[in-house]
């Protein structure tokens, strides 16, 4: 295989080495793009002269003797949903397209300080709405283990630019589930760092007190070199926390999970669950068993809750985040022909510019604000939440971590729940309780079952995104030794 399938931490040791430059990697990883982009539908936008112009310009950098970090040089997929000055951010809506921002997210900044090569956009479900990517305006990305079935979402652009080489990491955002359940239908890692552990300023907003930004990798160490670089306290964000990044690179390199408890929540398995997934999970417990850690069955009775309270708040913020586009501000502006007033410009626009799911979001969530049914719905909501953080304060009394399967099912197939959006909602039941607590949680594989992916989540307390990480290292360790090599090898399209 050629350079593309090496990890993102080796290929930098390569470049450091002076084995390989940011250009020559630049063009093997923008020729894999070329080659799959028409087939899966993974960047909405990308460049090649102007990813080249950057890995040139790293390349100059180091021969000049500048230190670098470990990520310089190597290219990056950034969600469709991340302000960039040179690209467009669409949120994979007609409403946004082609508009440029004027300012770069504080993720983007951080890429761009760390001298990684920005690509291009990934595809996403509209505004980050979905768990499959077909709410996209501009068509649905497609998973590389089987081009018939869908990659995840809302993020399925970013996990499967990672799972199919063009890139070997990208940048998601997780209000849901959007990093982690992509990732563990792709067979990759994703992780949602603690709210407010990596800043939103420039992530367009969908659902505030739950989004989130994280990496995509092939491995639990890349995805610590990116979270590490796109984490810190930034002023923009009213949220984020200042405290120091904790050392997720080193938590991956943990030889094994002695001392550690480890708690299998109890409510995520039974009904619902595909076999498979089961199995595979069941597996992985095993292998954390015997790298030491201790086991224990938790219940958490409210995470049961946490999806149908998630439906109220999520509709509820993006209801209000979204009304600032009204067609007076950004993108989209339709009928305005000089015979109509603001208010049917706004209405035609919104008519136009929203894609089913949004209407649909906007609708309920207004409804569940209004005056009148406020306690009935997103109050009662908010209680919901307050009781499914107190599972997790209690479960963290007795363990480190908590540990499911990431999502019920392996990927479905593109099409088979557009017309249910219950059944597509329910591909986030178990992702949902950490965004509720803003929690850390990872997704990393643990295997395939009849030929698809499946993934291993990991939930720890708030700031000890580290524990994720520990977890998820001796995990994938463990497993490639028992296959012989990453999982990918797997891949039959390779
Ligand atoms: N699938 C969930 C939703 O549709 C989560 C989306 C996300 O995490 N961005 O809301």
């Amino acid at each position: 295989m050629s350079i593309i399938t090496k990890s993102a931490a080796e290929l930098g040791r390569m470049m450091a080495a002076g084995e390989l430059t940011s250009e020559e990697l630049t063009r093997a990883s923008l020729e894999q793009i070329e080659k799959l982009n028409p087939t899966l539908n993974v960047f909405l936008a990308y460049d090649a002269e102007h990813a080249l112009a950057q890995a040139r310009a790293v390349d100059a950098r180091r021969a000049a003797g500048e230190e670098l970090g470990p990520l310089a040089g190597i290219p990056v997929g950034v969600k469709d949903n991340y302000c960039t000055t040179d690209f467009p951010t669409t949120c994979a809506s007609r409403m946004l397209e082609g508009w440029v921002p004027p300012y770069d997210a504080a993720v983007v900044e951080r890429l761009r300080a760390a001298g990684m090569v920005i690509v291009g956009k990934t595809n996403l479900d509209e505004f980050a709405m979905g768990s499959s990517t077909e709410t996209s305006a501009f068509g649905p990305s497609r998973n590389p283990w089987d081009a018939e079935r869908v990659p995840g979402g809302s993020g399925g652009g970013s996990a499967a630019a990672v799972a199919s080489f063009m890139v070997p990491l990208a940048v998601g955002s997780d209000t849901g589930g959007s990093i982690r359940q992509p990732g563990a239908v792709t067979g990759t890692v994703g992780v949602k760092a603690t709210y407010g552990g990596s800043s939103r300023y420039g992530l367009v907003a969908m659902a505030s007190s739950l989004d989130q930004p994280g990496p995509c990798a092939r491995t639990a160490e890349d995805a610590a070199l990116l979270q590490e670089i796109i984490s810190g306290y930034d002023p923009r964000d009213s949220a984020s926390l200042n405290q120091p990044v904790p050392d997720l690179v080193g938590a991956v390199q943990a030889a094994d999970l002695a001392g550690m408890k480890v708690g299998v929540v109890k409510e995520f398995a039974g009904d619902g669950y595909d076999q498979g997934v089961l199995d595979r999970f069941n597996e992985a417990v095993e292998l954390l068993r015997q790298a030491g850690a201790e086991i224990v069955e938790v219940s958490c009775p409210h995470f049961t809750y946490a999806l149908p309270a998630y439906y109220l708040i999520q509709p509820a913020e993006l209801s209000s985040n979204l009304a600032r586009f009204d067609g007076m501000r950004y993108g989209l502006r339709e009928g305005d022909d000089g015979t109509r007033g603001a208010e049917e410009v706004m209405n035609l626009t919104r008519e136009k510019g929203f894609g089913r799911e949004g209407k649909r979001r906007i609708i309920i969530g207004t409804y569940a604000l209004s005056a009148g049914y406020y306690d009935a719905y997103y109050g009662s909501a908010q209680k919901v939440r307050h009781l499914i953080q107190q599972d997790f304060e209690k479960a963290f009394e007795q363990v480190d971590v908590l540990i499911s399967p990431t999502t019920p099912s392996t990927a479905f197939k593109v099409g088979e729940r557009t017309a249910d959006p219950m059944s597509m909602y329910l591909a986030d039941l178990c992702t949902i309780p950490s965004n509720m607590a803003g929690n850390a949680s990872g997704s990393f594989p643990s295997g395939l079952a009849d030929g698809l992916p499946t993934g291993l989540q990991v939930m720890a307390p708030p700031m000890e995104d580290a524990r994720v990480y520990r977890v998820g290292g001796v995990l994938e360790r463990a497993l490639e030794a028992k296959w012989g090599g990453p999982l990918w090898r797997k891949m039959e399209a390779l």
